[in-house]
């Protein structure tokens, strides 16, 4: 039996009122001070969306260029001394007036942003893809296991009504055993200059940047980690000229321990955004389900509807009341989880690679 409104008030939602947090411990009344390093597109969107963030503020941004680091510190009133640029980003140490600093630089740059934040005594929030390979999600994790400093994943969806609800109605087993899921995410991406197609600064094409929402939407509404997988690069397009260093589109298929499958797309040729899950005794799915929304979902038995969330306002205070009260990052955000999404990935790229041999995770 679905109890939605149980469901709303465990989220810690309620319609037409901001976000707040449900701990288990008391919130804390002191914002945590948040530097933005690297100012770009999303950079932007967490930047506008935190006015409805509870928990944080930002006090600090951190960009290679002058120019950007002067409009956006009149636009979010950060003081000058509390701006850097990628040369002197490691003087962010001795600063008191930041607390976290939340990496969201192209996908070749996060370890080493993450193991100079580190370094520096912060905690911090990294994009996805986690790094390019999972060794390097090792090495990030030890360094800050090391510091003492914590570290979490900027996954948006682990605080969405409705991608929350696929968890529940999947984890719970509310209709039976999942045995098979799809989970696609897809979009035309026409610019070549786009350092998304430089396989040097993102490790790969649309499996590293959408792919990873499709393997921890497997992950999260099954509750249990890939054993092996088998990959199949998609065939080379009609634009080969925007698909030199990369993989246009990949499908792959993941075995799970229970028996359970699940079919997955990621694609720069065409829109896709769906995640399905079929069970013993119905169905779930959503449709769009990864993008930022507004997202559709419904059961076999009737259709979702849940408050459309602000996702980085969520994100940022889930992570913020953990780290304001001193407490470890639950697991499923942290950078553990990062690491078993890269371990998948790699696992995918080399059954391509091999003509989609079946490969263990
Ligand atoms: P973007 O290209 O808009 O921004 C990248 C920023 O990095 C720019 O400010 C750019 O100046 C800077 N940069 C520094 N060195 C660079 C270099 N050598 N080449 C290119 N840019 C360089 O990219 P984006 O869309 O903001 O993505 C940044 C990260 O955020 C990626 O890891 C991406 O996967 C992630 N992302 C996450 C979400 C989400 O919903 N969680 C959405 C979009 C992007």
């Amino acid at each position: 039996m679905i109890d939605r409104r149980v469901f709303i008030k465990n989220l810690g939602l309620a319609l037409g009122a901001a976000y707040i947090p449900h701990t288990s411990f008391a919130l804390p009344s002191a914002k945590l001070k948040v530097a933005l390093v690297g100012l770009g597109r999303y950079a932007k969107i967490v930047a506008d969306n935190m006015k409805d963030s509870g928990l944080c503020e930002i006090t600090g941004l951190v960009s290679g260029s002058p120019e950007k680091l002067s409009s956006w510190q009149k636009t979010y009133g950060v003081p000058s001394e509390n701006c850097y640029n990628y040369e002197n980003f490691d003087n962010i140490k001795s600063n008191s007036q930041i607390d976290l600093v939340y990496v969201i630089l192209p996908n070749s740059m996060h370890k080493e942003y993450t193991l100079r934040a580190a370094n520096a005594g912060k905690h911090f929030i990294v994009e996805k893809p986690m790094a390019l390979n999972a060794h390097d999600c090792l090495e990030m994790i030890n360094a800050c296991n090391k510091a003492r400093v914590q570290l979490a994943m900027g996954y948006r969806l682990h605080f969405e009504p409705y991608n929350l609800e696929m968890k529940r109605l999947g984890q719970d087993k509310v209709f039976g055993p999942v045995r098979h899921m799809e989970t696609s995410l897809g979009y035309d991406s026409a610019d070549a200059n786009n350092w998304r197609h430089k396989i040097a600064l993102s490790g790969g094409g649309p499996l590293m940047n959408l792919g990873v929402y499709c393997i921890q939407a497997a992950r999260y509404i099954s509750g249990e980690e890939p054993l092996a997988v088998s990959a199949q690069f998609g065939p080379k397009t009609a634009k080969p000229e925007l698909f030199k260093e990369i993989e246009a589109s990949i499908t792959w298929q993941m075995e799970f321990p229970s028996g359970a499958l699940c079919n997955s797309t990621s694609t720069y040729m065409s829109s896709i955004d769906r995640l399905y899950a079929s069970a013993d005794n119905g169905f779930f799915e959503m449709s769009p389900a990864i993008s930022y929304g507004p997202f559709k979902g419904r059961t076999h038995i009737e259709e979702l509807h849940f408050p459309e969330i602000n996702q980085q306002a969520a994100q940022m205070d889930g992570i913020a009341a953990y780290i304001l009260a001193k407490k470890p990052v639950p697991s499923h955000i942290s950078g553990q989880e990062g690491y078993m999404d890269m371990k998948v990935i790699d696992a995918v790229y080399k059954s391509a690679k091999s003509g989609g041999k079946r490969v263990r995770v």
